[in-house]
């Protein structure tokens, strides 16, 4: 039914793409601006690429916070409103791919209910039953 091999769905912004020769995600917009999961897998192959995003955002917003905090402490008499916007994207940015990610991790649940209310559904991929029977 999916067909891994010719499509698949960006780690980022869930869009569904047809894959390069390589077999990874093409270039495509996600909210005007170039997607960041172009050039990696699709999520049905490998979930890497969202983990890493999310803890390079979580780091941006840490020391833009950080930052914010550090001028406050110096009562510095004019604060960029930019930075504060910033977190503010960061922290939007931040609970949609952690998002993304808990209904990645959900996909065998999921599945299974598929089956049992509509006998039919998506498999999750292997790595990701490998890393769930991993870490439980
Ligand atoms: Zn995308």
């Amino acid at each position: 039914m999916a067909d891994a091999t010719h499509h698949g769905r960006c780690q980022i912004c869930g869009r569904r793409l047809g894959l390069s020769v390589m077999a990874l995600i093409r270039a495509h917009y996600f909210r005007a601006m170039p997607c960041s999961g172009a050039g990696n897998p699709p999520i049905e192959k490998d979930d890497r690429f969202l983990e890493a995003s999310i803890a390079q955002v979580d780091a941006e917003r840490s020391a833009c916070a950080a930052e914010i905090q550090q001028l406050r402490r110096a009562r510095a008499n004019w604060i960029d409103p930019r930075i504060a916007e910033r977190v503010d994207e960061l922290d939007a940015a931040l609970s949609r791919l952690r998002r993304r990610l808990q209904h990645n991790r959900s996909w065998p649940l999921r599945f299974e209910r598929q089956m049992r209310t509509q006998g039919w559904g998506t498999p999750p991929p292997p790595y990701l039953l490998a890393q769930l029977g991993a870490s439980a």
